[in-house]
């Protein structure tokens, strides 16, 4: 996978030499390459960005800057011609903009990301970037994706970026040492749930022992006690999660559980009772 970063304090993603990632470029299963915005700047000052048009406090990122940076990262011709309905070519680069008052990013989007070839990033900073830009590439057939990473608001896109570049990579075939790693997580699959607690060894510690059944030896037990306790967690935790499942998807031990945690489950989707 290919992917470009563009920031102005590109120094932020020196990080990404660590741990998995640092390994993943190291293998070649990724190449990432960090611009600095101001380097397609032409003034003394190497502004990037302008007052708000309208008025209105702090400033916003200049689109001409922009523009020039991703007309060259995205290879889209100065006078390419405007078209509402333009639609992205397969394999064609994938421009993602963080923003607070974006859709939310999710597991879902993550492993859709996960197939593109080239991804390109663009961090705001400031009061964001000049809302022409992404409709612009859209309109050039760029497949632009905006996003925001939850439900407050950082400084800048770097962290947001950080975030979505480690959930969509570790998806990637064989950046985890262990594959089965991805495939039993949290909002992961069809019908995803939380995750059951996890344990490791002393079975007790500091008087706490882990529940008998994980050291009973019986596989199917152990798997039933951990999707019951998903489905627990779940309901307590994530209820529109539940309320999303696939009823033809589940098993009748599962139906059980719901049930039992206060679901109804004869329609197309759970239904809490009371
Ligand atoms: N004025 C904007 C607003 O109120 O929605 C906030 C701008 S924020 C200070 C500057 C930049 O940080 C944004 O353009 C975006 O790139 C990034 N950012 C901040 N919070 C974010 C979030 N929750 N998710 C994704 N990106 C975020």
């Amino acid at each position: 996978m290919d992917i470009d970063i563009v920031s102005v304090f590109p120094e932020y993603f020196d990080v990404l030499n660590l741990s998995l990632f640092g390994k993943a470029m190291e293998r070649g299963l990724v190449t990432v390459r960090v611009h600095n915005l101001r380097d397609w700047t032409h003034d003394v000052h190497q502004s990037v960005d302008d007052t708000p048009v309208g008025g209105g406090a702090g400033m916003v990122m200049k689109p001409e800057v922009w523009a020039e940076c991703l007309d060259e990262l995205l290879d889209v011709p100065v006078d390419a011609p405007a078209d509402a309905d333009a639609a992205p070519s397969p394999g064609s680069p994938v421009l993602i903009f963080p923003n607070p008052s974006a859709p939310l990013f999710t597991q879902q989007c993550a492993t859709e990301l996960s197939h593109a070839e080239h991804l390109v990033f663009g961090c705001g900073r400031y009061e964001g970037y000049d809302a022409r830009i992404p409709q612009y590439y859209r309109e050039r057939g760029v497949d632009v994706r905006e996003y925001s990473i939850g439900d407050y608001v950082l400084n800048g896109g770097e962290v947001a970026v950080s975030v979505m570049l480690e959930a969509i990579t570790r998806l990637l075939p064989g950046f985890m040492g262990n594959a089965d790693s991805i495939v039993e997580e949290s909002y992961t699959g069809a019908n995803a749930l939380l995750e059951h607690s996890q344990y490791t060894k002393p079975a007790t510690w500091r008087g706490m022992a882990v529940p008998p059944v994980l050291i009973s030896g019986d596989h199917g037990k152990v798997d039933r006690f951990r999707r019951d306790e998903a489905l627990g967690k779940t309901s307590r935790l994530r209820p529109d999660l539940i309320a999303r499942l696939d009823c033809a998807a589940l098993g009748k031990a599962d139906r059980k559980t719901l049930m039992a945690l206060g679901w109804e489950v004869s329609g197309a989707h759970p239904r809490r009772l009371g």
